[in-house]
């Protein structure tokens, strides 16, 4: 009898701890998301939902969003905020803004600005190309568009010309040298900006993404410059101007110690601003709240130990505190949390393709061929002779004689046959006593875990859409949305389809420690298995390229409406004619390529007419296919 429970699925895959309510086991071993806070009937599972996609003919692997995971953060930050204030008698008030860079797709901002509205939730851009978006979607006086990054006389005028046409944007100088634009372009075009300061905090947070503080931070003004910069705006007449401050240290931050020491330095930096003389009033304090990917609540570099309201209530009392000290007013607080507001907004879905098994767990020498046995009989004579006692010493004896064996095969003293066997016995010996005497505490035995896990090839390119995992070995959830009623059999690692050796993962969420490999089912008879990347709705999505020219995945959106669910927002992943084109392929000249090869052919005598037509549609085809692995073929 086994003994397996949904328990043991929850606990083995941490989904209670990542999952924040949005994600959980349901009671037939599915993953459901919770789209509604607090309401049950949001409930639905995610095979599901690639069940009714592939009825309509959609293939994974597919990013799913959840519009109204967005809403629920949008909601949880500013209440968060807000909540911090009242209970502390806070006097100013919150304005959250997200910065367009941490998922730029059209639908994000446009869902933001939204769902944002009730609390004038403004966006933050770093770019002409971002300013230009905020422009168009921000539609609310009251939300503030706080320009960042590096501003030309261009990006600079498009600002001024916002707060003409009642876009809040406030001009934040993050180098010396844009002082001068900003004065002299808005005194060319008569209006009057709101100018802020971007200082460059001494506190260092620790984590993986926080390389923007600290003095070498190459955004922001020292303290040396931002004197500069208030005399130049004294002298020009302009401190009336300076309405805001601003700092970022970096985002992902694990440990609340450096949010706190963060925003004390900001509070006196901003109190100070407000003792020269400016009006002041906003204070930014940037990015950085953390999201717990790993469930861990701890500080490292995947989670946090801190919670929201936690992290609202803690600036809330050093920003009071500072203030009540220096005798300034309470400005009003922005943040610009990226990451904290669209993690959890999608979800990757991806098939398992294959797997390469180094034991299932049959005899060892079963089906071996009598011709191949004596070149084996070393390998063969360690086993006889393995107990407990000697499992570590039987491991080396395994490792001399696989050498032995790979050397006489470069000798021809061996052949390919008994090479493979070799091969084979070796595994499954060295699985037999993995098995057998697994506790062994050798740092051999260690590796052993990982070198016999399986690899299970899913349909994805790590390089597309999971690009940090890659670059910075970040940890994402990652697990089977289906069969979680059923023990999992099989431990692997998980390999991409690129070809590149990089695209693996071999790092996973663990309780305490990052575990080399995932638990997974032996793949079912007759059908998909699916697995799921979660929270990975930030910076994934763009930052990813066309890595062996796997392109987009498929998009789709899913919203819970009056009581309905509803699939909107359907995009179709690139095609192999897309992803060739943006490498200054033209489809239509390869194609033509194609024709002529083909004709060639033909008049050579080599291939029939007929012939010809099916390889040209065999190759149109493909260009109009998916960049992924297509498994059934329609048409
Ligand atoms: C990237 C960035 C952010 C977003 O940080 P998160 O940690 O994702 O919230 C905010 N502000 C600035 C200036 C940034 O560069």
């Amino acid at each position: 009898m086994d003994t397996w429970t949904l328990d043991d699925a929850r606990k083995l895959y941490h989904i209670d701890s990542w999952g924040n309510d949005y994600f959980h086991i349901s009671e037939n071993g599915e993953i459901e998301v919770r789209l509604k806070d607090k309401d049950p009937k949001s409930q639905v599972s995610l095979l599901s939902i690639v069940k009714g996609l592939q009825e309509r003919g959609m293939k994974l692997p597919v990013l799913l969003r959840f519009s109204n995971i967005l809403d629920s953060r949008i909601q949880h930050i500013n209440e968060s905020f807000l909540g911090a204030m009242k209970d502390a008698g806070y006097t100013g008030t919150y304005r959250g803004v997200y910065p367009i860079k941490v998922n730029q797709q059209q639908q994000v901002v446009e869902e933001i600005c939204k769902y944002g509205k009730q609390y004038h939730h403004g966006l933050e851009t770093g770019s002409k190309a971002e300013l230009l978006i905020a422009l168009a979607h921000i539609d609310d006086p009251e939300a503030y568009v706080i320009c960042n990054g590096y501003k030309d006389e261009e990006y600079i005028d498009l600002a001024l010309r916002g707060l003409s046409i009642g876009v809040q944007t406030v001009l934040v100088v993050e180098m010396p040298g844009e002082v001068d634009i900003i004065l002299e372009r808005s005194r060319a075009m008569g209006i009057t900006p709101n100018i802020g300061l971007r200082m460059k905090p001494s506190t260092v947070a620790s984590g993986h993404w926080t390389d923007s503080g600290g003095d070498r931070s190459v955004f922001g003004l020292n303290t040396t410059q931002v004197i500069q910069v208030v005399d130049k705006l004294r002298k020009e007449q302009m401190l009336d101007s300076l309405k805001l401050l601003h700092y970022h240290l970096g985002s992902q931050i694990p440990n609340i110690r450096d949010i706190r020491m963060g925003a004390t330095e900001a509070t006196r930096f901003y109190c100070g601003l407000v003792h020269e003389g400016a009006p002041m009033g906003l204070l930014d304090i940037g990015g950085g709240l953390a999201i717990d990917y790993d469930g861990s609540h701890t500080d490292s570099s995947n989670s946090r130990n801190y919670s929201t309201k936690e992290y609202c209530d803690d600036i809330v009392e050093e920003v009071m505190t500072i203030c009540k000290e220096e005798g300034v007013a309470h400005p009003t607080l922005l943040s610009e949390s990226g990451r904290a507001l669209v993690s959890y907004y999608s979800v990757l879905l991806l098939n398992i393709l294959d797997t390469n098994i180094f034991w299932n767990g049959e005899d060892v020498e079963a089906n071996l061929d009598q011709e191949v046995l004596p070149a084996l009989e070393n390998l063969l004579y360690v086993r006889k002779m393995l107990n407990e006692k000697n499992a570590q010493e039987c491991l080396n004896d395994l490792n001399y004689y696989r050498e032995e064996i790979r050397n006489k095969f470069l000798y021809g003293k061996v052949n390919m046959r008994e090479r493979a066997a070799a091969e084979h016995v070796y595994w499954s010996i060295v699985a037999e006593i993995k098995q057998s005497y697994g506790e062994v505490e050798s740092p051999e035995f260690e590796k052993l875990e990982q070198q016999l896990s399986d690899i299970y090839y899913g349909n994805f390119s790590l390089f597309q859409s999971l690009p940090d995992v890659w670059a910075i070995d970040q940890l994402f959830p990652i697990m089977p949305i289906h069969m979680l009623d059923k023990r999992p059999d099989r431990k692997a690692i998980l390999s991409d389809i690129t070809c590149d050796s990089e695209g693996k993962i071999d790092r996973f969420i663990g309780r305490w420690e990052v575990e080399k490999t995932l638990s997974l089912h032996s793949l079912p008879e007759n059908d998909d298995y699916i697995l799921g990347v979660f929270l990975v709705g930030a910076y994934q999505e763009t930052l990813g390229d066309l890595h062996n020219l796997l392109g987009d995945t498929n998009v789709v959106s899913v919203t819970y409406e009056d009581g309905k669910f509803r699939l909107h927002n359907e995009l179709e992943g690139d095609t192999v004619a897309d992803v060739l084109s943006y490498v200054e392929y033209e489809p239509k000249h390869l194609e033509a390529l194609i024709r002529n090869k083909a004709e060639r052919a033909v008049q050579d005598g080599k291939i029939t007419p007929l012939e010809r037509r099916r390889i040209i549609a065999a190759y149109t085809a493909g260009l109009r296919g998916y960049t992924y692995y297509e498994t059934d073929q329609e048409e």
